[in-house]
């Protein structure tokens, strides 16, 4: 199943009466809405918002995915014998910091530039879109392997901002070539079993095949996978955990926060709004995330758009 399909009629575990599904394990993204559903939810979120501004260049950002997604140069499927290999080792198939990367990742970043409309916000937003158009295909591609490795120079975050947002949208489009079937969770929970990222937030789903399972949405390829809930996602411990957020707020996310590893990690619950988005929902709770992060707990893993801009 794709994400944005409705749940298929799988096969049941138990009895017919009362049998319980097990979990979806991995569900692979559509690209051809998951970044016009995260900007069209940051236009919702940034209305009246705190940090309006910033939700809606964000939202501005998504668009441009949306449209670089929508362009026809999708990357080429990854051979599937080498998929095989992978997923036998336990390894990520499309692993962020090792997969060759298709040249079409850096047509899909122009058009991103060329699509965003930076009028709208200040100067210094166009001013970087127009260093990063002049820089050659060689340096681009550095910056892209820097990136992925978690090695960006200070210096280079304003255009590494852009090429991150470009790489989420061709890691997105690699995903959804694969086929669920021939993709195995990885022994740590906590990666994707695509492309070996992070996560960003987890949603508690309300609808679909598993109501009330919790899905990890990577951070790069936004592929979502089950993870058991009330289990830290960076420690397994389960012991010390607690559900943290503002009082008297609407519920619709908590901080998971671990004390024998001392993390956190976002949670979204679609039962409180079944709008939810784990990338725009999760940009529009930076302030449970300043919360927390002064109460002691650092984040699970960096937002790779945050970590560089
Ligand atoms: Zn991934
Ligand atoms: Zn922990």
């Amino acid at each position: 199943m794709r994400q944005g399909e409705t749940a298929p009629k799988g096969a049941w575990i138990g009895s017919a009466s009362g049998g319980v599904k097990a979990p979806e394990p991995i569900i692979l993204p559509d690209p051809g809405l998951r970044f016009s559903r995260t900007a069209e939810r940051l236009e919702q979120l940034a209305d009246g918002h705190a940090a309006e501004g910033w939700l809606a260049f964000m939202a501005e950002v998504s668009r441009a995915q949306a449209a670089a997604a929508a362009c026809p140069s999708t990357p080429r499927a990854p051979d599937q014998a080498a998929i095989a290999q992978a997923v036998a080792a336990r390894l990520p198939p499309l692993a962020a910091d090792g997969h060759r990367r298709d040249a079409a990742w850096r047509e899909g970043l122009a058009v991103m530039l060329e699509s965003f409309d930076a009028t709208m916000f200040p100067p210094s937003a166009a001013a970087t879109i127009a260093g990063l158009r002049r820089r050659d295909a060689m340096e681009t591609e550095r910056l892209a392997g820097a990136f992925l490795r978690g090695g960006v120079d200070p210096a280079d975050a304003g255009a590494v901002f852009w090429i991150a947002a470009a790489l989420q949208v061709y890691f997105t489009g690699l995903s959804a070539t694969l086929r669920v079937g021939d993709l195995r969770l990885l022994e740590r929970r906590d990666l994707c079993p695509c492309c070996g990222s992070t996560s960003s937030a987890s949603v508690i789903t309300v609808s679909g095949q598993n109501p009330g399972a919790r899905y990890l949405h990577c951070s790069l390829c936004s592929t979502a996978w089950h993870h058991t809930r009330a289990v830290c996602i960076v420690c397994d411990g389960s012991r010390t955990l607690s559900l943290r957020g503002f009082d008297g707020d609407s519920g619709l996310a908590r901080a998971e926060t671990c004390d024998e590893c001392r993390t956190y990690s976002k949670v979204l619950y679609e039962a409180k709004d079944p709008d939810v988005d784990a990338y725009a929902d999760d940009l529009a709770t930076l302030g449970l995330d300043m919360m927390i992060g002064e109460a002691g707990w650092s984040r699970h893993a960096p937002h790779p758009l945050l970590l560089v801009s």
